[in-house]
């Protein structure tokens, strides 16, 4: 049976886990591995454009079709035709050592592809081509690469319910170029999957062996993180440095807490 996570309102009941290769290092999403023949056309801001804008050099249409890549080692978790002004978009979560020791996750968004060619629960590597540059919907724009890297793995499609802040995202150049090159260790690690609210055309959940899930914190005011009790078989990859809710510190907080942040907080 899979496991599912039961949605409140922002509440996570249970939290299902997948395992991934941890990333050795993270490359550009195009010209591989170092973005030869293509340049940031518009980059990130905050309240604004929340990722990059990749364009190849020979500007228009040129670069339509040309392949983008996994930017590392990391495991599908959205692959869909998600229309609106979206089109084809592959969403690859990422599992990678922090310069303090610790185990932290991204998700690397690719957005107005020509074509995915990864599909949802598929492991992927660096530099392994997961679609085409394209124009999206309608040939709504020039063909480009919008290219996003979230460190709330909640977000998804659903943009709109989340801070559109560092404190969301990340700079995707700015953490690229600091993290080309990590340490090698050839391991599983465990990673949350189905984080994500429901997606555009179908619930878009990845089927996992059941495991029994952590008791998440009591209080939001004292964050401690519980280890979920796992079959045999995945007990092998369970970190010990792995806290899953170090890279998502606002799953503590309640939906009115969330909700009377952005009230206090207008955009
Ligand atoms: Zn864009």
């Amino acid at each position: 049976m899979a496991l599912v996570l039961a949605v409140g309102p922002a509440e996570l009941s249970a939290q299902a886990f997948t395992t991934t290769r941890l990333a050795d290092g993270f490359d550009y999403p195009v010209g591989k591995p170092n973005g030869d023949g293509y340049y940031i056309f518009r980059g990130f801001s905050q309240n604004g454009h929340l990722g990059e804008d990749w364009n190849g050099n020979g500007g228009g249409d040129t670069d339509e079709g040309d392949p983008v890549y996994s930017i590392a080692h990391g495991v599908v978790v959205f692959s869909e035709d998600y229309k609106r002004g979206w089109g084809n978009v592959v969403i690859i979560r990422h599992a990678y050592r922090e310069s303090n020791g610790q185990i932290a996750f991204v998700d690397s968004l690719y957005g107005h592809l020509k074509v995915r060619s990864v599909q949802l629960g598929q492991q992927v590597t660096r530099g392994q081509v997961v679609g085409t540059i394209g124009c999206g919907p309608y040939r709504m724009y020039a063909a480009h690469l919008h290219f996003e890297i979230r460190k709330d793995l909640r977000v998804g499609m659903r943009r709109e319910l989340y801070p559109r802040t560092y404190q969301t995202y990340h700079v995707p150049k700015q953490f690229t170029d600091a993290r080309r090159t990590l340490r090698y260790e050839d391991r599983l690690v465990r990673v949350p999957i189905n984080t994500f609210l429901k997606s555009n055309s179908n619930p878009n959940r990845i089927e996992v062996d059941e495991v029994n899930p952590p008791e998440l914190t009591s209080t939001a005011t004292e964050p401690q993180t519980v280890r979920p009790e796992v079959p045999p078989a995945v007990e092998m990859v369970i970190e010990e440095e792995t806290q899953p809710t170090a890279a998502t510190p606002e799953k503590a907080k309640t939906f009115l807490e969330l909700l009377r942040e952005k009230l206090a907080n207008p955009q």
